[in-house]
């Protein structure tokens, strides 16, 4: 595997499950035990309902862009050969949002990739313990 010189994500006790199945390429994210609502971040608690419990839910994979934008700043130096590259807020079609990469595009443009495009996550290794989560046009 080639050196990944960009920043990696922490991986504890709370997010080890999300990893774990990032690695076998499947999406799953917290959920609360209340309200239902799922989390993009990793706490034992629901900061929408303020109760405690959470479980892991698997989710489909599948949404559409809600945010699309250009980094041209280099914030770290493992940035510096892609730069200027694109950041997405993809909605699953769940509901959550992450934030992430497209991938699988001609030029890279935004133009490629407009609000509201269908998108599939795809599952990128980077490290031996890190597999991160990108989308791709739904063709
Ligand atoms: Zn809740």
């Amino acid at each position: 595997m080639k050196e990944y010189s960009k920043p990696l994500p922490p991986i504890n006790e709370q997010s080890r499950p999300f990893w774990q199945a990032t690695r076998e390429g499947r999406l799953q994210l917290p959920r609360c035990d209340h309200c239902g609502t799922f989390h993009t971040y990793f706490e034992p608690w629901c900061s929408h309902c303020g109760k405690e419990g959470v479980h892991w839910e698997e989710l489909s994979g599948k949404g559409r862009i809600w945010a699309n934008c250009k980094f041209h700043k280099v914030y770290f130096p493992g940035f510096a050969d892609v730069a200027p590259y694109n950041v997405a807020m993809v909605e699953l079609d769940e509901g959550p949002r992450i934030m992430t990469n497209i991938v699988g595009l001609l030029t890279g443009a935004l133009e490629e990739m407009p609000i509201g495009m269908r998108v599939q996550a795809v599952f990128e290794d980077v490290s031996e313990e890190v597999t991160l989560v990108k989308f791709k046009p739904v063709p």
